[in-house]
């Protein structure tokens, strides 16, 4: 089963944690806009992610099951 990444972009509010869990996925620039490097992870990539989603502090990540 595939699973993708979604954001909620009135949530976020460019706190940066999403990167710092995940670094290859997330990126958030200096002025806090975020971008999702890759919204169709590996598996691999799932315990970090589910970290993001987990300490992201406005609840702003969601993970869906395709
Ligand atoms: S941790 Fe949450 S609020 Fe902060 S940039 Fe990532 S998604 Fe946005």
């Amino acid at each position: 089963m595939s699973w993708r990444i979604e954001i909620d972009e009135d949530l976020c509010q460019g706190h940066g944690v999403c990167e710092s869990e995940a670094p290859g996925v997330f990126s958030v620039a200096k002025d806090g806009r975020l971008t999702v490097l890759r919204p169709t992870p590996d598996d691999a990539d799932r315990p970090a992610v589910d970290l993001a989603v987990r300490y992201c502090p406005t609840r702003a990540i969601r993970v869906t099951e395709e």
